[in-house]
């Protein structure tokens, strides 16, 4: 299917200038630089989505040199199609800008039935990228991830996976997601010896979920690792989406995906509390989450979604931020209870 008959004229020039602002940061010690914002397909570009939309999403990502796409298996719903959508468009629109955009994907939670549908197998992990590799029309991913640990396999066997797709070409570089800092220090060592380019931990890292400073920065700052945060924005907590209430076209409001509203309630005094310190620094929230990320230690990129362009042209202007004073650091600290 061509997506034209989906979504109608294909008329679209890429921005000349698409390079002139964006900033690009080395993926740890690795000679992959990065976009300082990334953009996730995780929502937003299922079977469920709008095409339209989502090809308007991305032809604006591209513009701001935005050329880190991320996806995984199981996006959607329903799983793969996520993948599938991705892969019209690059067809469609960024056929002669392959060599321009670092696509990555990843398998590890659940995406067919069976024992060999998820976890952390060699039997899975090949299996998925395969089928991966077939929805989005590639011969090859930028980044290959495995999406979490799997206690029920041997980390050797896991990694060996990745090393061997990388050694067929089938990636070019390896990451892995969710590790905690004793199993991300293993993957460090195994993927050393193994000479394989280890370049990316995938980590959930917000102003609202900072667990990774306990322990997890330290490793990948000492592996040469780089930290690509994800939900940068706690799913859009971290914006003013909520402040007057849950709109009905929001995360929250949908019934898929794991956003609550309760969660949204709870947090809606700090969240409160942070817009008032972004708005004296003359930014909008969501641009004070993303600028103070990108001065975290091991941080390369920070991973946003958006189900619009306008909200990815907002998370870019983060990289217009003032440095942030030791005043206003303390002010968000105490906004934190920290
Ligand atoms: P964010 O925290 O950036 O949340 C994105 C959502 O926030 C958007 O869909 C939108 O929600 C809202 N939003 C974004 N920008 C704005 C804005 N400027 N103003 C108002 N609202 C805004 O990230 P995600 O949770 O989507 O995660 C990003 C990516 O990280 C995923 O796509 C995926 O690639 C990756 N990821 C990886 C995981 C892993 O285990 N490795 C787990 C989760 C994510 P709305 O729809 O309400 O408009």
């Amino acid at each position: 299917m061509n997506v034209n008959d989906k979504t109608g004229s294909a008329a679209w020039t890429a921005n000349p200038e698409r390079y002139a602002t964006m900033r690009y940061r080395p993926a740890g010690a690795s000679g992959l630089r990065l976009p300082a914002v990334s953009l996730g397909l995780w929502h937003n570009f299922g079977f469920v989505d709008d095409l339209y939309t989502a090809r308007a999403i991305l032809r604006k990502a591209f513009d701001l040199g935005v050329v880190h796409w991320d996806a995984a298996n199981n996006y959607g719903p329903p799983y793969g199609s996520a993948e599938q959508n991705l892969g019209l468009l690059l067809r469609s629109d960024f056929a002669a800008h392959r060599d321009e955009l670092v696509i990555a994907t990843k398998a590890g939670f659940d995406m067919w039935p069976g024992p060999y549908g998820v976890g952390g197998s060699r039997k899975y992990l090949v299996a998925s990228l395969d089928q991966s590799l077939k929805r989005l029309g590639l011969e090859y991913v930028d980044v290959f991830y495995h999406h979490r640990p799997d206690p029920d396999t041997p980390l050797e066997e896991s990694l060996g996976a990745l090393r061997d797709v990388i050694r067929q070409g089938k990636a070019l570089y390896a990451g892995v997601s969710n590790y905690d800092p004793a199993l991300t220090r293993q993957a460090i060592r195994f993927f050393r010896e193994e000479k394989v380019p280890f370049v990316l931990h995938q980590a959930r890292y917000s102003l609202l979920e900072r667990n990774v400073e306990a322990g997890l920065l330290d490793a990948l700052v000492e592996g040469g690792v780089g930290c690509i945060a994800f939900s940068p924005l706690a799913q859009g907590m971290l914006t003013n989406r909520y402040l007057e209430g849950i709109p009905p076209d929001s995360r929250a409001a949908k019934p898929f995906g794991y956003l609550r509203e309760e969660t949204v309630q709870e947090r809606l005094p700090v969240v409160r509390a942070l817009a008032a310190i972004a708005a004296d620094r003359g930014q909008t929230l969501a641009e004070m989450a993303l600028s103070w990320l990108l001065t975290r230690p091991a941080v390369c990129s920070v991973l946003v979604g958006a189900s619009s362009p306008e909200q990815l042209a907002e998370n870019v202007r983060a990289l217009d931020a003032a440095p942030f004073s030791e005043d206003e650091l303390s002010r968000i600290d105490a906004a934190l209870g920290r």
